[in-house]
């Protein structure tokens, strides 16, 4: 209900550069799939809203302090998350993917990291995921606040892999990041926004509103389409 909120604009966080969810195009404007679905939504719903790109985990923590009404960065709806944020409808499927650089012939399986430095971004479930296989495979993490810089250190070889969520590796890939995957992608949670437990409940109802209006009206789609190849 806009109504209720006539004059509020709502402080909405997301990730500095989580192409293709969240980047700056050569203007400087924050572009990508959860900006489109986020103005998309807004527009359908009525509400006004600021876009703050902290970096996800510094968005996380801005939720947690109540600093921000709502998080949308690629953000996974785990069951630990739950416990915490409320978030909305899922609006996208994801994984977790390791990825080595282009040249690198030696790794082909988890194994191969014995003794090993890999790369993770902090608070993320690429994170979570290889911190549950670090001894069993025997490498240490080492942990970056963006991913850019996560793949910087695996191209310099300061890392010899690191760990990112499956569409944002893919597409990083085809636009030339130097990275490549070599093996499955584990299964991971799907993509929601979120707001803080109990909090923003009219902002989580009307972005749940505005998703399903425009699944059904065929925004939701065309957005996907401007920045995922159609298989
Ligand atoms: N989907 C991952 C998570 O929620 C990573 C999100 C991100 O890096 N922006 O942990």
């Amino acid at each position: 209900d806009a109504g209720a909120n006539a004059g509020k604009v709502f402080n909405i966080a997301t990730d500095t550069t989580f192409a293709p969810f969240e980047f700056q195009n050569d203007k400087g404007e924050y572009v990508g799939i959860d900006i489109e679905i986020l103005a998309a939504i807004a527009e359908d719903q009525g509400f006004e809203y600021k876009l703050n790109p902290l970096g996800f985990s510094a968005a996380v923590a801005a939720l947690e302090s109540n600093q921000t009404d709502g998080v949308i960065a690629g953000m996974s709806i785990t069951e630990e998350r739950q416990q915490k944020y409320d978030f909305s409808e899922a609006y996208y499927d994801s994984g977790v993917v390791m990825a080595i650089k282009a040249d690198n012939d030696t790794i082909k399986s988890y194994g191969d990291l014995k003794g090993q430095q890999v790369a993770v971004k902090t608070g993320t479930e690429g994170a979570t995921f290889a911190e549950s296989i670090k001894d069993q495979y025997g490498f240490t993490v080492v942990y970056f606040d963006e991913s850019p810089l996560m793949y910087e250190t695996v191209k310099t070889g300061n890392a010899v892999a690191c760990f990112e969520d499956y569409p944002v590796m893919g597409y990083g890939i085809t636009q030339g990041n130097g990275l490549k995957m070599v093996t499955d992608m584990e299964k991971g949670s799907s993509y929601g926004f979120a707001v803080l437990k109990g909090k923003n409940t009219d902002l989580l109802d009307m972005f749940n509103a505005g998703l399903k209006n425009i699944r059904e009206n065929g925004t939701y789609q065309a957005i996907l389409d401007k920045y995922i190849a159609a298989e």
